[in-house]
């Protein structure tokens, strides 16, 4: 349209809206800002929390719908004739020159289009959009702003494809709605499917053997005598089979999604010369590795860190620190009057307790008393229907749950949610907040920008691993795990957001004695670190050795508080929860 003209030649018979003249290479750019920005538009309506599949289903009725809508329309694009005599930009060669250097220029926009997309898909911005697409509600509980991210997918996608599509247009030299319909949106699909999804390497294969062998291949067949365009249909029939054979086959494409992070177990060498320090937007501190029998020297009255600092290998030998002078008797998390229906059932029926910073506090009750409700609203996964929650003295009644995931409001999840085609590593590198290489700086600067924070990263997220004994899992897929695996991971990735309150709901459901004592060994050593916790749990061994204060609830109200001893010999307590 911008290249066109105000006037076309064949007495005018086009009509559409600029009538510029405008250099192809400006044309290419703005089909790109366009697209970009209508991808953008188009993603809006996915914005919603929608399960992925609705998403896939909304996306491909806009897409139809906006067919329709521009074919109708004779102003736009002249309707469904479409546009004609779109200049070539290589109209000063002629013949098979034309063509080929069409082909070569293709070329060269596709290397240069392919790096440009690896600085996306590596890396740490790659895997925080793996993780995203693995589990949403995870990935909003660990501060990713899964809004902004999928946003800014659907408007690198909406540039490529405008770029693309441009230069298809100016190939052919025409274009129309109805050469782009949804059948064109599935044969890409089918690409992806074959080739591999989360695999740049495998979509780029995918895209040579399906759009192209395939589709463009059919017509270089000899067509069959009285059934004119049969041969082309073929085409279509190889790709629903291709499609069917490799959801059943093989799901994961001809090229699978690639494990990182994975190094051989035991390569870590802790006496090999550090990293050189690096400067790093979150000031971490380095913990000395102390040899385990070396009594370690207990600082009395040591100051509680703002940042809850790295866990250390000092779990074993430590007794508990005075917490600071100032910091002690402050509640950390208020929560008033907290009421949450859900249709005709008050879950959560006017609760009010608060957490001191620096303690682990249990939250304890029958099931079915609303605790996880608690948690959920808490973190701002489930709105209240009235009630506060102040955190850290400041109301975060309506803040979005991944930001009070970044302000260190944590949570964990009943039911195991990790990251499954991520590796165990990768699970808690995704967590880390304010990453460099998550930024628009890492997409044009590349890796240098942030490779030296990540190998810091890597080693804070191995220290952890060590100290969960899962250092062996590092390179598995998270989906492999054992359950018990999989909530030891997902306190782990909750401890590397660096969280100043961390929800645990039931972290010991399932946990094996020796997993269960690892836990609560690490939960102490938090609690010592500065971190504040509260604890829902059903093992009410663990609540009375970890948890320094008790709420008990009962059909969505608080029913009394205190020590788990001064519960013990509550009678009300026992009433409503049979206390072990
Ligand atoms: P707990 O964690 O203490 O076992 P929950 O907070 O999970 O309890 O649930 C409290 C009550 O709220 C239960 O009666 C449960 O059935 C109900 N409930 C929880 N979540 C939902 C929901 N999403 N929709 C409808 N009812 C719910
Ligand atoms: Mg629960």
């Amino acid at each position: 349209m911008l290249t066109l003209g105000s006037s076309s030649a064949n007495g005018a018979f086009q009509s559409y809206i600029l009538g510029s003249r405008l250099p192809i290479v400006v044309a290419l750019l703005a089909a790109m800002v366009v697209s970009g920005v209508l991808g953008c538009v188009v993603g809006v309506t996915g914005l919603k929390r929608l399960r992925q599949d609705y998403q896939a289903m909304i996306m491909l009725v806009v897409s139809i719908m906006a067919t329709t809508v521009i074919g109708a329309d004779q102003a736009i694009v002249n309707g469904n004739a479409g546009l004609s005599l779109i200049p070539n930009p290589l109209a000063s060669l002629n013949g098979s020159a034309r063509s080929w250097g069409y082909v070569a220029l293709v070329a060269v926009v596709c290397v240069v289009a392919y790096a440009f997309l690896r600085r996306f898909t590596r890396g740490p911005l790659g895997r925080s959009l793996r993780a995203m697409r693995d589990d949403e509600d995870a990935a909003v509980a660990i501060g990713k702003n899964v809004v902004a991210m999928r946003l800014m997918v659907q408007g690198v996608g909406g540039a490529y494809a405008g770029l693309s599509g441009a230069l298809l247009a100016g190939f052919i030299g025409g274009w129309s709605p109805s050469s782009w319909q949804y059948v064109e949106t599935l044969a890409l699909l089918t690409a992806i499917i074959v080739g591999g999804i989360g695999n740049d390497g495998g979509v780029l294969l995918g895209t040579v053997i399906v759009p192209v062998l395939i589709l463009q291949g059919v017509q270089f067949l000899p067509q069959i005598s009285g059934h004119p365009g049969l041969v082309e249909d073929f085409g279509w029939m190889i790709l629903g089979l291709l499609t069917i054979a490799f959801i059943f086959v093989r799901s994961q494409g001809l090229v699978p999604e690639r494990r990182s992070g994975s190094r051989p177990p035991g390569s870590r060498d802790l006496d090999a010369p550090a990293f050189a320090p690096v400067p790093v937007p979150v000031p971490v501190p380095v913990p000395v590795p102390v040899p385990a029998r070396v009594p370690v020297p207990v600082p009395v009255a040591a100051p509680v860190p703002a940042r809850v600092p790295r866990v250390s290998a000092r779990v074993l030998d430590r007794t508990p620190p005075v917490p600071a002078e100032g910091v002690q008797g402050e509640d950390i998390l208020v929560v008033r009057d907290l009421v949450r229906n859900f249709g005709g059932v008050r879950a959560v029926d006017g609760a009010t307790f608060a957490v001191r910073r620096g303690s682990i506090t249990g939250l304890i009750g029958p099931n079915g008393a609303g605790k996880s409700t608690v948690l959920g609203i808490v973190s701002g996964f489930i709105p209240a229907s009235s009630g506060s929650v102040r955190f850290e003295g400041t109301e975060v009644t309506d803040v979005a749950a991944y930001r009070r995931a970044r302000r260190g409001l944590v949570r964990t999840f009943q039911l195991p949610h990790e990251f499954g085609r991520l590796t165990t590593i990768e699970n808690l590198l995704a967590a880390v907040p304010r990453q460099r290489g998550e930024t628009a700086m890492s997409v044009l600067a590349g890796t240098r920008y942030w490779r030296a924070q990540e190998r810091e990263l890597t080693e804070r997220a191995e220290q952890l691993l060590e100290m969960f004994a899962m250092g062996e899992k590092a390179g598995d897929l998270a989906r492999e795990l054992s359950g018990g695996q999989k909530r030891m991971l997902e306190v782990m990735r909750a401890l590397m957001v660096e969280p100043k309150l961390l929800l645990l709901d039931e972290p010991m459901a399932g946990l094996s004695p020796m997993l269960s004592e690892r836990l609560e060994r690490v939960c102490t050593e938090m609690r010592a670190g500065g971190l504040s916790i509260l604890f829902v749990e059903h093992e009410l061994g663990a609540v009375e050795r970890l948890c320094d204060h008790v709420v008990v609830m009962a059909q969505g109200k608080v029913l009394s508080q205190g020590s788990m001893a001064d519960l013990r010999a509550n009678k009300e307590v026992q009433d409503a929860y049979i206390v072990g």
